[in-house]
Protein backbone atom coordinates (compact mmCIF):
# COMPACT_ATOMS: atom_id res chain seq x y z
CA UNK A 1 0.00 0.00 0.00
CA UNK A 2 1.27 3.30 -0.89
CA UNK A 3 1.65 5.85 1.45
CA UNK A 4 -0.39 8.86 -0.72
CA UNK A 5 0.99 11.86 1.66
CA UNK A 6 4.97 10.93 0.66
CA UNK A 7 5.81 13.37 -1.52
CA UNK A 8 7.75 11.47 -3.64
CA UNK A 9 4.71 8.89 -4.00
CA UNK A 10 2.45 11.50 -4.64
CA UNK A 11 5.26 12.64 -7.43
CA UNK A 12 5.31 9.63 -8.69
CA UNK A 13 1.01 8.75 -8.88
CA UNK A 14 0.64 12.21 -10.59
CA UNK A 15 3.51 11.35 -13.48
CA UNK A 16 2.55 7.97 -13.87
CA UNK A 17 -1.23 9.12 -14.67
CA UNK A 18 -0.02 12.13 -16.36
CA UNK A 19 -2.55 14.24 -13.70
CA UNK A 20 -1.51 18.22 -13.85
CA UNK A 21 -2.49 20.12 -10.61
CA UNK A 22 -6.20 22.53 -11.29
CA UNK A 23 -6.06 25.47 -9.56
CA UNK A 24 -9.26 26.51 -10.50
CA UNK A 25 -10.92 23.17 -8.56
CA UNK A 26 -9.05 24.03 -5.74
CA UNK A 27 -6.13 21.19 -5.76
CA UNK A 28 -4.20 21.24 -2.93
CA UNK A 29 -2.74 17.47 -1.90
CA UNK A 30 -1.90 16.66 1.74
CA UNK A 31 1.38 15.81 2.44
CA UNK A 32 1.17 15.72 6.19
CA UNK A 33 1.02 12.21 7.49
CA UNK A 34 -0.69 13.11 10.97
CA UNK A 35 -3.71 15.60 9.12
CA UNK A 36 -5.56 12.28 7.91
CA UNK A 37 -5.08 10.32 10.73
CA UNK A 38 -6.29 13.04 13.18
CA UNK A 39 -9.59 13.99 10.87
CA UNK A 40 -10.68 10.23 11.14
CA UNK A 41 -9.61 9.70 14.62
CA UNK A 42 -11.53 13.23 15.71
CA UNK A 43 -14.80 12.04 13.56
CA UNK A 44 -14.53 8.80 15.46
CA UNK A 45 -14.89 6.46 12.44
CA UNK A 46 -14.80 2.99 12.95
CA UNK A 47 -16.41 -0.35 11.66
CA UNK A 48 -20.28 1.56 12.47
CA UNK A 49 -19.47 4.28 9.99
CA UNK A 50 -20.47 5.30 6.84
CA UNK A 51 -17.72 7.94 5.64
CA UNK A 52 -18.89 10.41 2.98
CA UNK A 53 -15.87 12.32 1.41
CA UNK A 54 -15.52 15.63 -0.74
CA UNK A 55 -12.90 15.70 -3.05
CA UNK A 56 -10.93 13.18 -2.38
CA UNK A 57 -7.76 13.83 -4.59
CA UNK A 58 -5.71 11.33 -5.31
CA UNK A 59 -7.03 9.44 -1.78
CA UNK A 60 -4.92 10.82 0.62
CA UNK A 61 -7.74 10.99 3.25
CA UNK A 62 -9.79 8.59 1.58
CA UNK A 63 -6.78 5.80 2.60
CA UNK A 64 -7.19 6.80 6.18
CA UNK A 65 -10.96 6.87 6.20
CA UNK A 66 -11.03 3.70 4.05
CA UNK A 67 -8.76 1.89 6.69
CA UNK A 68 -11.72 2.88 9.99
CA UNK A 69 -14.47 3.23 8.22
CA UNK A 70 -17.50 0.48 6.99
CA UNK A 71 -18.01 1.98 4.07
CA UNK A 72 -16.20 5.35 2.66
CA UNK A 73 -18.04 7.02 -0.50
CA UNK A 74 -15.83 9.93 -2.01
CA UNK A 75 -17.59 12.53 -4.44
CA UNK A 76 -15.46 13.83 -6.98
CA UNK A 77 -16.00 16.44 -9.80
CA UNK A 78 -12.69 16.01 -11.46
CA UNK A 79 -13.27 12.72 -13.97
CA UNK A 80 -9.09 12.83 -14.49
CA UNK A 81 -8.92 11.83 -10.99
CA UNK A 82 -11.40 8.46 -11.52
CA UNK A 83 -7.74 6.07 -12.74
CA UNK A 84 -5.93 7.50 -10.15
CA UNK A 85 -8.12 6.58 -7.59
CA UNK A 86 -8.94 3.47 -9.49
CA UNK A 87 -5.43 2.89 -8.85
CA UNK A 88 -4.70 4.28 -5.43
CA UNK A 89 -7.49 2.78 -3.83
CA UNK A 90 -7.53 -0.61 -5.35
CA UNK A 91 -6.33 -2.56 -2.11
CA UNK A 92 -9.89 -1.21 -0.22
CA UNK A 93 -12.96 -2.95 -1.26
CA UNK A 94 -15.43 -0.64 1.06
CA UNK A 95 -14.72 2.36 -1.00
CA UNK A 96 -16.77 4.31 -3.95
CA UNK A 97 -16.61 6.99 -5.65
CA UNK A 98 -18.78 9.00 -7.24
CA UNK A 99 -17.78 11.47 -10.26
CA UNK A 100 -20.05 14.47 -9.24
CA UNK A 101 -20.41 17.60 -8.13
CA UNK A 102 -20.55 18.13 -4.50
CA UNK A 103 -22.62 21.55 -4.67
CA UNK A 104 -25.39 19.65 -6.93
CA UNK A 105 -24.95 16.54 -4.88
CA UNK A 106 -28.49 15.75 -2.69
CA UNK A 107 -26.39 14.11 0.15
CA UNK A 108 -29.48 13.31 2.20
CA UNK A 109 -30.18 10.74 -1.01
CA UNK A 110 -26.92 9.38 -0.56
CA UNK A 111 -26.63 8.62 2.91
CA UNK A 112 -30.20 6.73 2.39
CA UNK A 113 -28.65 4.88 -1.03
CA UNK A 114 -25.42 4.10 0.25
CA UNK A 115 -25.22 4.23 4.30
CA UNK A 116 -28.28 2.22 5.58
CA UNK A 117 -27.49 0.97 9.18
CA UNK A 118 -24.57 2.84 9.38
CA UNK A 119 -23.59 6.06 11.21
CA UNK A 120 -23.01 8.61 8.22
CA UNK A 121 -20.23 11.94 8.85
CA UNK A 122 -18.83 13.85 6.41
CA UNK A 123 -14.85 14.67 6.30
CA UNK A 124 -13.67 16.63 3.48
CA UNK A 125 -10.34 18.82 2.60
CA UNK A 126 -12.35 21.40 0.88
CA UNK A 127 -11.54 22.92 -2.24
CA UNK A 128 -11.07 26.43 -0.99
CA UNK A 129 -14.07 27.88 -4.10
CA UNK A 130 -16.78 26.36 -2.84
CA UNK A 131 -16.13 26.35 1.23
CA UNK A 132 -19.30 28.69 1.90
CA UNK A 133 -21.77 27.43 -0.80
CA UNK A 134 -21.16 24.03 0.46
CA UNK A 135 -20.66 24.13 4.26
CA UNK A 136 -24.65 26.06 3.80
CA UNK A 137 -25.93 23.78 1.47
CA UNK A 138 -24.78 20.94 3.91
CA UNK A 139 -26.26 22.52 6.62
CA UNK A 140 -29.79 23.19 5.19
CA UNK A 141 -30.08 19.82 3.26
CA UNK A 142 -30.49 18.49 6.76
CA UNK A 143 -28.71 15.23 5.69
CA UNK A 144 -28.08 13.23 9.16
CA UNK A 145 -24.67 13.36 9.48
CA UNK A 146 -24.09 13.09 12.65
CA UNK A 147 -20.61 15.71 12.15
CA UNK A 148 -18.77 17.50 9.58
CA UNK A 149 -15.29 17.58 9.67
CA UNK A 150 -13.75 20.19 7.08
CA UNK A 151 -10.60 21.98 6.40
CA UNK A 152 -10.98 25.05 5.19
CA UNK A 153 -8.93 27.96 5.02
CA UNK A 154 -7.83 28.98 8.25
CA UNK A 155 -10.06 32.39 8.37
CA UNK A 156 -12.64 30.75 7.53
CA UNK A 157 -12.28 28.20 10.38
CA UNK A 158 -12.22 31.21 12.64
CA UNK A 159 -15.25 32.31 11.03
CA UNK A 160 -17.26 29.12 11.89
CA UNK A 161 -16.37 28.98 15.02
CA UNK A 162 -16.24 32.80 16.34
CA UNK A 163 -18.53 34.10 19.19
CA UNK A 164 -21.10 37.27 18.27
CA UNK A 165 -19.33 41.05 18.06
CA UNK A 166 -16.21 39.65 17.30
CA UNK A 167 -14.32 40.60 14.01
CA UNK A 168 -14.93 37.16 12.51
CA UNK A 169 -18.96 36.78 13.54
CA UNK A 170 -21.05 36.39 10.42
CA UNK A 171 -23.96 35.09 8.71
CA UNK A 172 -22.46 31.76 8.27
CA UNK A 173 -21.15 31.84 11.51
CA UNK A 174 -24.55 32.45 13.11
CA UNK A 175 -26.22 29.70 10.70
CA UNK A 176 -23.37 27.32 11.63
CA UNK A 177 -24.03 27.98 15.01
CA UNK A 178 -28.42 27.17 14.55
CA UNK A 179 -27.45 23.28 13.31
CA UNK A 180 -24.44 22.26 15.21
CA UNK A 181 -21.49 23.04 17.56
CA UNK A 182 -18.48 23.97 15.62
CA UNK A 183 -15.14 22.78 17.47
CA UNK A 184 -11.96 24.39 16.14
CA UNK A 185 -9.20 21.47 16.00
CA UNK A 186 -6.14 21.84 14.78
CA UNK A 187 -4.06 24.86 12.58
CA UNK A 188 -2.65 23.07 9.49
CA UNK A 189 0.18 25.27 7.83
CA UNK A 190 0.34 26.18 4.21
CA UNK A 191 3.65 23.83 3.81
CA UNK A 192 1.58 21.01 4.04
CA UNK A 193 0.25 20.95 0.54
CA UNK A 194 1.42 20.13 -2.81
CA UNK A 195 1.13 22.49 -4.17
CA UNK A 196 1.41 25.00 -1.49
CA UNK A 197 -1.44 27.66 -1.33
CA UNK A 198 -0.75 31.02 -0.30
CA UNK A 199 -2.94 31.14 3.35
CA UNK A 200 -3.04 28.45 5.68
CA UNK A 201 -6.16 25.84 7.01
CA UNK A 202 -7.21 25.08 9.72
CA UNK A 203 -9.81 21.63 10.51
CA UNK A 204 -12.89 22.58 11.88
CA UNK A 205 -15.64 19.39 13.36
CA UNK A 206 -19.46 20.67 13.48
CA UNK A 207 -21.43 18.38 15.37
CA UNK A 208 -24.83 18.16 14.27
CA UNK A 209 -27.84 18.92 16.44
CA UNK A 210 -30.89 16.18 16.52
CA UNK A 211 -33.14 18.90 17.44
CA UNK A 212 -32.50 22.99 16.92
CA UNK A 213 -30.92 24.28 20.15
CA UNK A 214 -33.85 26.65 20.69
CA UNK A 215 -37.02 27.18 19.44
CA UNK A 216 -38.29 29.50 16.44
CA UNK A 217 -41.47 30.31 15.41
CA UNK A 218 -39.62 30.58 11.44
CA UNK A 219 -36.13 29.66 10.71
CA UNK A 220 -36.83 30.94 7.27
CA UNK A 221 -37.25 34.79 8.76
CA UNK A 222 -34.56 34.01 11.78
CA UNK A 223 -31.86 34.11 8.62
CA UNK A 224 -33.84 36.97 6.31
CA UNK A 225 -32.93 38.91 9.40
CA UNK A 226 -29.27 37.66 9.75
CA UNK A 227 -28.74 37.98 6.05
CA UNK A 228 -30.17 41.32 6.13
CA UNK A 229 -27.55 42.96 9.21
CA UNK A 230 -24.72 41.27 8.41
CA UNK A 231 -25.01 42.61 4.45
CA UNK A 232 -24.72 46.18 5.72
CA UNK A 233 -22.90 45.23 8.99
CA UNK A 234 -21.69 48.84 9.52
CA UNK A 235 -24.70 49.72 10.17
CA UNK A 236 -26.90 49.71 13.19
CA UNK A 237 -29.74 46.99 13.03
CA UNK A 238 -32.42 49.19 12.98
CA UNK A 239 -30.66 50.83 9.95
CA UNK A 240 -29.78 47.46 8.58
CA UNK A 241 -32.92 45.50 8.73
CA UNK A 242 -35.07 49.26 7.53
CA UNK A 243 -33.05 48.89 4.21
CA UNK A 244 -32.14 44.66 3.87
CA UNK A 245 -36.10 43.62 4.42
CA UNK A 246 -37.40 45.70 1.60
CA UNK A 247 -39.40 48.13 3.82
CA UNK A 248 -41.69 45.11 5.58
CA UNK A 249 -41.13 47.26 9.05
CA UNK A 250 -41.49 50.57 9.91
CA UNK A 251 -38.01 52.03 11.82
CA UNK A 252 -41.05 52.20 14.72
CA UNK A 253 -41.43 48.27 14.33
CA UNK A 254 -38.22 47.71 14.53
CA UNK A 255 -36.83 49.16 17.19
CA UNK A 256 -40.03 48.27 19.13
CA UNK A 257 -38.96 44.43 18.76
CA UNK A 258 -35.31 44.96 19.57
CA UNK A 259 -36.21 46.86 22.85
CA UNK A 260 -38.78 44.06 23.54
CA UNK A 261 -36.22 41.27 23.25
CA UNK A 262 -33.86 43.74 25.38
CA UNK A 263 -31.25 45.17 23.52
CA UNK A 264 -30.80 49.02 22.47
CA UNK A 265 -31.97 50.30 19.36
CA UNK A 266 -28.48 51.33 18.43
CA UNK A 267 -26.80 47.52 18.43
CA UNK A 268 -25.64 46.79 15.66
CA UNK A 269 -26.47 42.85 14.23
CA UNK A 270 -23.10 41.45 15.28
CA UNK A 271 -23.36 41.49 18.83
CA UNK A 272 -26.76 39.59 18.43
CA UNK A 273 -26.35 35.97 18.80
CA UNK A 274 -28.57 33.42 16.64
CA UNK A 275 -30.79 32.56 19.32
CA UNK A 276 -31.29 36.62 19.63
CA UNK A 277 -32.05 36.71 15.93
CA UNK A 278 -34.43 33.95 16.56
CA UNK A 279 -36.01 35.69 19.57
CA UNK A 280 -36.09 39.06 17.38
CA UNK A 281 -38.09 37.68 14.12
CA UNK A 282 -40.66 35.72 16.50
CA UNK A 283 -41.23 39.24 17.82
CA UNK A 284 -41.17 41.33 14.75
CA UNK A 285 -43.22 38.86 12.34
CA UNK A 286 -45.65 37.62 15.06
CA UNK A 287 -48.62 39.70 13.39
CA UNK A 288 -46.88 38.98 10.07
N1 LIG B 1 -8.69 15.16 -0.30
C1 LIG B 1 -7.48 15.45 -1.07
C2 LIG B 1 -6.36 15.79 -0.12
O1 LIG B 1 -6.65 16.12 1.04
O2 LIG B 1 -5.21 15.74 -0.51
C3 LIG B 1 -7.71 16.57 -2.08
C4 LIG B 1 -8.24 17.87 -1.52
S1 LIG B 1 -8.22 19.19 -2.70
C5 LIG B 1 -8.10 20.58 -1.60
C6 LIG B 1 -9.93 19.38 -3.21
C7 LIG B 1 -10.49 18.26 -4.07
O3 LIG B 1 -11.86 18.56 -4.36
C8 LIG B 1 -9.83 18.04 -5.42
O4 LIG B 1 -9.68 16.66 -5.63
C9 LIG B 1 -10.81 18.63 -6.44
O5 LIG B 1 -10.75 18.05 -7.72
C10 LIG B 1 -12.14 18.34 -5.74
N2 LIG B 1 -13.26 19.24 -6.13
C11 LIG B 1 -13.20 20.52 -6.54
N3 LIG B 1 -14.42 21.02 -6.74
C12 LIG B 1 -15.30 20.03 -6.42
C13 LIG B 1 -16.72 19.94 -6.43
N4 LIG B 1 -17.48 20.99 -6.77
N5 LIG B 1 -17.29 18.76 -6.09
C14 LIG B 1 -16.52 17.68 -5.74
N6 LIG B 1 -15.17 17.72 -5.71
C15 LIG B 1 -14.55 18.87 -6.04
Amino acid sequence: MENLTDIRTIKAVIARHGFTFSKGLGQNFLTDESVPEQIAEESLVDENTGAVEIGPGIGTLTASLCKRAKKVVAVELDKRLLPVLADTMADYDNFKVINADALKTDFAKLIEEEMTGLRPVLCANLPYYITTPIITSLLESKAPFETMTFMVQKEVAQRLCASPASKAYGAITAMVQYYSRAEMLFDVPASSFIPAPKVDSAVVKLTVYKQPPFQVRSAENMFRLVKASFAQRRKTLVNALLGGLGGSFSKQQIEQAITAIGFDTNIRGECLSIEDFGRLSDVLYENK
